[in-house]
Parts: structure tokens; sequence; C-alpha cells
């Protein structure tokens, strides 16, 4: 079989982690089974379909390297991929379901239909349309038309119970006698998503539907379809498990931004963004967690997808994110890192990345917690200087001496390694490390946190560190 997978996201806001999930899955299925995998822009909801969200639509999915091989920007036989370009098509399968009279005008009123549905749901039965308008022939259809009055295009559908093979969950049933006759368009130039998706992947020769649970329940209403057009029942279905927030509710906005433009601006990588949303529902059988996209491809099985929800961990997300920054060399971290230090060169950053490498879970971090490297002045409160109960005076004594015996190691030797060996054997001496190290680290950084003065002072520089040193001796000394 030549398999064609697609996704077909609506622009009508950012491309969030769980629709990258779809394109992810559907992306892995067709290139796992040497397929072809489509996008395709459902813009049909044309108020609230903009360019500025097909935008980040296309840039995220290019950036976590989904390439699709037919659909937008790219040349493919089934020619456009963007729902808005394909009325005509649509209306003339519309024109043929209203000509066999498997689909018909309805005249009734917005406010009809909504009394009709309270009083359903008033005595506690699901909410159907009645079928009113079912019973007009074609003639006084026609009338109707004639004489202006407006009307939507439904889908006669039949009572009958509708079966298939969903390839993660089994077996699923539905009694179409609960569902109505669905709207199919608002009018012959505006055709409803039901209807233009049984449309598309018919022509697009869509082999595998992998979509979010939440679709579950349009699968019927599409197949009810597809037997009014005369379609063969050929597609496979794969509804992938709902994501849960921590709190196991379904993942939503209450849960904070879930756009991956959000994850990316914060420094999470491609290739662990992508290691992550596989995570989301799929798992290999063992205990890796680790997987590139390639590996991902060669890997992936829809028998491992999971039924039950899957939790999206924010902590997971920060470790496997580690890990990929870990795997990086730093002359690629200094690039990847750059946009959070703004102004400071890749060498100067590649410098201090290092440092960082081990305990970094996102590249944002190291603008706040590397920052002071690059600033000409520090700011940070007096106190912090002080090592336990010692008074100013001490730590003004602490810091001079700090200053001397750096003041005499030659900028040749000016290495962590010798800077180490002979501060400590200074500190020994006296018998309490903190009391050198302490103030001298702070007046480097201005943090309470950072790596050791050490490496902080290689980094630096002789002639830098030195100034930081003198500029906190001052300001013990003032009274300020
Ligand atoms: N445009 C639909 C959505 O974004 C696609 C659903 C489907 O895959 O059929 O939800």
């Amino acid at each position: 079989m030549n398999v064609r997978t697609r996704f077909a996201p609506s622009p009508t806001g950012p491309l969030h982690m769980g629709n990258a999930r779809t394109a992810l899955f559907n992306y892995l299925f067709a290139k796992k089974e040497g397929g072809v995998f489509v996008l395709r822009i459902e813009d049909t909801d044309k108020e609230r379909s903009s360019p500025e969200w097909e935008k980040d639509l296309l840039e995220n999915l290019h950036w976590l390297g989904l390439e699709w091989d037919e659909g937008e920007g790219k040349e493919g036989p089934y020619n456009p991929y963007r729902q808005s370009e394909r009325t005509e098509i649509y209306k003339e399968y519309l024109q043929q379901l209203l000509e066999q009279g498997k689909a018909y005008y309805c005249f009734c009123s917005a406010e009809d239909l909504e009394a009709q549905r309270q009083d359903q749901l008033s005595r506690g039965v699901a909410p159907k349309y009645k079928g009113t308008c079912r019973e007009l022939s074609k003639e006084e259809q026609e009338k109707q038309l004639q004489s202006g009055k407006s009307a939507i295009i439904r889908l006669l559908v039949p009572e009958k119970t509708i079966t298939f093979k969903d390839l993660i969950r089994g077996e699923i049933r539905f009694d179409m006698g609960l569902v109505g006759d669905m709207v199919l368009a608002k009018d012959l130039e505006t055709p409803l998503y039901n209807f233009t998706v049984v449309i598309d992947d018919y022509l697009m020769k869509i082999t595998h539907v992998i979509r979010g649970e939440d679709h579950i329940s349009n699968t019927p209403k599409q197949m009810v379809l597809e037997e009014a057009l005369g379609f063969p029942h050929t597609i496979q279905y794969a509804h992938l498990p709902l994501i849960l927030g921590e709190d196991r509710t379904k993942l939503s906005k209450r849960h904070g931004d879930n756009s991956v433009t959000r994850f990316r601006k914060e420094g999470y990588l491609p290739e662990a963004v992508v290691n992550f949303l596989a995570l989301l529902g799929w798992n290999p059988g063992d205990e890796r967690e680790i997987f590139s996209l390639e590996n991902l491809v060669k890997e992936f099985s829809m028998e491992k997808v999971q039924k039950s929800g899957a939790v999206f961990n924010m902590q997971r997300l920060d470790w496997i994110n580690g890990s990929y920054i870990r795997q990086k060399s730093p002359k690629n971290l200094a690039e990847l890192a750059a946009p959070y230090l703004p102004g400071v060169s890749i060498d100067a950053i590649e410098k201090v990345i290092v440092l960082y490498k081990e305990r970094l879970r996102k590249l944002s971090e190291i603008g706040e917690l590397a920052d002071f490297f690059f600033k000409e002045k520090l700011e940070y409160p007096k106190e912090l200087l002080k090592w336990k109960q010692y008074s100013d005076k001490d730590i003004e004594k602490a810091l001079q001496t700090v200053e001397q015996i750096l003041s005499l190691i030659p900028e040749a030797d000016w290495t962590k390694e010798v800077l180490g060996e002979i501060l400590l054997k200074e500190a020994e001496k006296i018998g309490d490390r903190g009391y050198l190290l302490w103030p001298m680290r702070v007046a480097l950084t201005g943090k309470q946190a950072s790596p050791g003065p050490f490496e902080v002072a290689e980094v630096l520089g002789k002639e830098k560190a030195l100034a930081r040193i003198k500029s906190a001796i001052s300001m013990v000394r003032s009274n300020t």
C-alpha cells in the first residue's frame, strides 16, 4: 500500500503542542511506511483563519523538522492543498448530493433550531435536528430559495450503526440515529469541516487519518458522508490519546501557553521538543527515552501508541532538553544561546556556556545566569559580600588579600588551576576557605549562586577580575 497521511491544521491560532504531536505522528507513520506526508491548510472558517497563524504553523513545522512532501509551498499531484482555493471542487459534490436527494436545503431559522435544542435538553434527550425540512420536495426547496429565504445544506443521515476499527482503540460503534441530519455547508460556496475533509481525504488519496481523540465523533459522520458520495471506505483511522495537564484534565490554555513558539522562545531545542512529543502517547516498550527524529522513524509503530491520556510533564521536557543541550559542542551551543545574551560575541558566550552546560535545562536560562560576565558594572547589595560573622573590616581585609595575590599572578598563568592552587593554599593557612573565597566570588559575580570563583575569574580575565575585586573593596569601605 502507498501510505499517505495528512496533517490538516486550521490556521485559527498558533501551532500548539497538541497539534504538533498530531503532525509528528502523521510524519512518523508515513516515513516509517515509506509513504507520503501531506500538509493541507483547512481555512474554510474565513473569519477565524489568518495569514499570521498560517505563518506560525509553517515556521514551527519547519523548525521541528517535520517537512511535508506535498502541500503548502510544494507542488503535488492534488493541488491546491489549501481549502479556500478548492471551493469549486466542493461545490460540485454538494450539487451532486442535492441532485441525488441525499442532501437538502434546510430553511429552519437559527431561533427555531435553538428552541428545539433547548426543548430537547430540558426533556433530557440528546439534542438533534428533528428533520423538519427533510420532507420538502425539490420544487418546494427551489421555490423557497427563489424567494430569497436563507438556507443551509444538510445531509440525510440514515438511522444506522456505523462501525470502524480504530488502529489504537479497536472497534468503535456509533448509533447514527443519535446524530441527526448534519450540516454540510452554509451555502454552495461555504462548505463546513466535516464535508471538506471527506472530499479532500478522498481526492488526495489519504490512506490513514491520524488525529486527536477529540475528533473521534466526527469519524462516523465522515463515514456516512463517504457512503452518500459513493466513496469506498478505505481510510484507516487512528485517534491519538488526549494530552492531559499535570492535574489530569485535558490540556488547555488554563494550563498556560502551550504554543510551540513559546517553547522555541524559551530555548527548548527542536530535537528535544520532537522527542518529548513522541513520548506523549507512544513509548518504545523499554526504558529508552532519548530518540532523534531519525530513530523515531525507525522505532515508531502504531501498536505501541497508548489509549489512555498522556500527561504533559514539564520536568520530563526539561530533562530531555538538558540532555540534548549536553550533546552540543560549545560553539554550537553558543550560537543557539546568542539571542539570550544580546550584544555578546559568540566567542565570549562559548567560554561562558561551558560553565553552565551541565545544568542548563533551557537556553533562555543562560541570560539570567551569566549576564554578569558581560556587564560593565555589577549591582548587588553590600551584605552579599559578608561571610559568616565577619565584620566589614574583615571582609575588606580578605578582599585585599585576594587582590594582592591575584595581581602577582602573570597573565600567562591565569588559569583556574593556577588560581585555585595559590588561593586555596592561602585559604588553608587562614583555616576558613569561605573567608577568602565567598567575598571573592561575590565580588566577581554579584550573585548569591554562580560557578566557582576560579572558573569565573579565568573567563573574566585578569584585568576585569581585579577591577571587580577593587570595586568590591571600595563598596565595603563606604558606609552606605
Ligand atoms: N482542521 C481540523 C483541525 O484542525 C483537522 C481535523 C482532522 O484531522 O480531520 O482540527
